[in-house]
């Protein structure tokens, strides 16, 4: 892993063990490195009416826009406990893409480590982004 994927690991592995996941049972931790060099991170948030469930990766990119930061993505890492790690989900892809372009990273990594990395077009081609609404 290189230094800054270490930082964004470090950061989503801390607020993963606070994940609210009562019904899945899955515990998911991101952190996202914003181009004014801060970190945020996020937990999921589970909700009984499953709607009103929000993930990790969006938590943690709200906590970004809410507390100031520069509204541009560098770098997303995901950590989750599964085997395989998980990727952000279709919903996570598009609040990504508000902020994202193409040299954004994506990092999908376990708790041992284990991780692939993505550029944002790899994982979200064709993606609708604010340049649409132009
Ligand atoms: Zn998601």
């Amino acid at each position: 892993m290189k230094e800054t994927q270490k930082k964004l690991f470090k950061a989503a592995c801390e607020v993963q063990k606070r994940a609210h996941a009562p019904y899945s049972g899955a515990l998911i931790g991101a952190a996202v490195l914003m181009s004014d060099g801060k970190i945020f991170s996020g937990c999921n948030v589970e909700n009984a009416s499953y709607g009103g469930t929000v993930c990790a990766e969006r938590v943690a990119i709200f906590k970004a826009v809410s507390e100031g930061a520069t509204k541009k993505i560098v770098e997303v890492l995901v950590v989750s406990d599964a085997e395989k790690p998980w990727p952000p989900c279709g919903f996570c892809r598009q609040v990504i893409a508000e902020f994202a372009d193409e040299k954004t990273l994506v990092h999908t990594t376990n708790l041992q480590g284990k991780s692939k990395t993505f550029t944002f077009p790899e994982i979200f081609p064709e993606a609708f982004t604010p340049k649409h609404l132009d």
